[in-house]
Formats: C-alpha cells, structure tokens, sequence
C-alpha cells in the first residue's frame, strides 16, 4: 500500500526517450563528428610515399557507433577511385558474408591498415604500414567496436602485436587493448584471398559464422573443461584406496 500521494509527473510518458536512450543517441552523434573531423584532417595526408600516385585517401566507412569493425589491408583500384573501402570483388564477397549473418555494410566500420593505395596493389612496406597506423588506431579509440575483425596478414598483425600469420590464427579470438580498451580481435581471411580459393572461402565463411556469438560476448578465450576428478599420483592412490574384495570393487562400476 502507498503511504501517501503519488508525485506528479512532470514529464509525460512518451515524450521523452529515457536518459540512457538520449545519452547513447549523442554519443554516437559525437562519434560521428569527431570521425568526420579526423577524415578532414587526414584528407591531404603526405606521411608516406602513397601520397603522390593516390587518387585521394580511403579514410572508412560505416556506423561510427558500430560494435563491429573490419580492417583489411589497402585500397586497391577501385577503393582508389570511388574513395570507400571494399567496392570492388572483394567487397561484394564481404557483403554477402555480411548479408549472411544478417548485416549488412551500414552496420559496421570497414577500414583499413593503410589509407592510400600501394602502386599495382603491392604488398604495403613497413614504413607505410609505421606512417599509417597511428590513423587506425585513433579510428579504433572514437569508435570503440567491441569486436575487431581482422581480414588477412597485415591487420593481423598489426592489431595483434604479433607475427602469427593468418593460416595459423584465423578463427581464433584473442584479448587485445587498443585505444586504451579491450576489445576482441577476430583474424579471418582476406575475402581478395578466398575469392578463387574455394576450400579458404568455406573456412572463411565458418569463421564469419561465430561472429555474432561473439558479439554477443562469447569469450575469446573459452574457459578451460572442468576437471572431472583430480589425478592423484599412483602411489598415492594405492596407499587412499583400501583393499577391498574384488567383486565389491567391480560394484563401483
Ligand atoms: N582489399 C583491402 O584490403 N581493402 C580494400 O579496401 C579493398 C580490397
């Protein structure tokens, strides 16, 4: 029973969206404007020799607000020309494993590990890779995804800290801080890789499947199998098991 009356309401239900509501809805509005500012600011980059044969810098594309994130390797022709990640074949691969899982390009951020393309789509070098990685990391910190899909070698790499090559760590999630948060790296194949490969396309679309398990907050790390009994060397054993008749022993199984 109420004690006494029931308050006014001063603001109508329906009016107003809750203040959780209204404060992720400005968050993502100021994520939106602080990448759009960074995109300006880098729009003219010279950091590195990619500048002279570029067409323009290839800065991302996507949700600012995004909980997942892909970084593959480099624009190529086509990325170039239009100015958006993944426009060409290996784009269109990327949207029907997206579509697969129920996404599609606008719910994600698409980068790259460089913003410039390498002449005749060469491998980056180094010191491109060294020159252009402080601009992934700040997208990373203004976007903060809590899942970061690595796609191929060189994201991998980079993202990790570690030289692993794809082959051997695709599929498997690891803890990583970036942007001074921990979010989840998920190395996968370059979709440009499984384009003509038909067996590394079946593992990456096995790969693409955890991703919303993942999302959902699967740990990276699955937590060891329980111990089902604890191994009690031999002679210890011996000597904590009584003699018993042999057919007594045989009831316990
Ligand atoms: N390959 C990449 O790594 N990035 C693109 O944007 C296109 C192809």
């Amino acid at each position: 029973m109420l004690s006494g009356p029931v308050p006014p309401r001063t603001v109508p239900s329906g009016l107003a969206p809750p203040a959780t509501i209204q404060d992720s809805r400005s968050d993502a509005l100021t994520r939106r404007a602080a990448l759009e500012a960074y995109a300006a600011e880098t729009a003219a980059c010279t950091q590195c020799r990619l500048a002279q044969g570029r067409t323009q810098v290839v800065f991302g594309v996507g949700d600012p607000d995004a909980d997942l994130m892909f970084v593959g390797e480099a624009p190529g022709f086509h990325e170039d020309k239009q100015g958006y990640p993944f426009v060409g074949s290996a784009g269109k691969l990327l949207d029907r494993l997206l579509e697969g899982i129920g996404l599609t390009r606008s719910d994600v951020y698409i980068a790259n590990v460089l913003m410039c393309r390498p002449p005749g789509n060469r491998d980056p070098q180094p010191d491109e890779i060294a020159a252009c990685e402080v601009h992934l990391f700040r997208k990373i910190e203004l976007i903060e995804p809590k899942l970061i899909a690595t796609l191929g070698n060189f994201a991998t790499k980079l993202l990790s800290g570690k030289p692993h090559g794809i082959t051997r760590v695709h599929g498997r999630p690891q803890e990583a801080t970036l942007g001074g948060r921990s979010v989840t790296l998920f190395p996968i194949y370059h979709p440009a890789a499984a384009l003509y490969t038909p067996a590394m396309l079946k593992t990456l679309e096995e790969d693409f499947a955890r991703i919303p398990a993942l999302l959902e907050g699967e740990p990276a790390v699955p937590p060891p199998a329980p111990v089902a009994a604890a191994v009690i060397p031999f002679p210890a054993v011996a000597a904590a098991v009584p003699a018993q008749p042999a057919d007594e022993q045989l009831g316990l199984f």
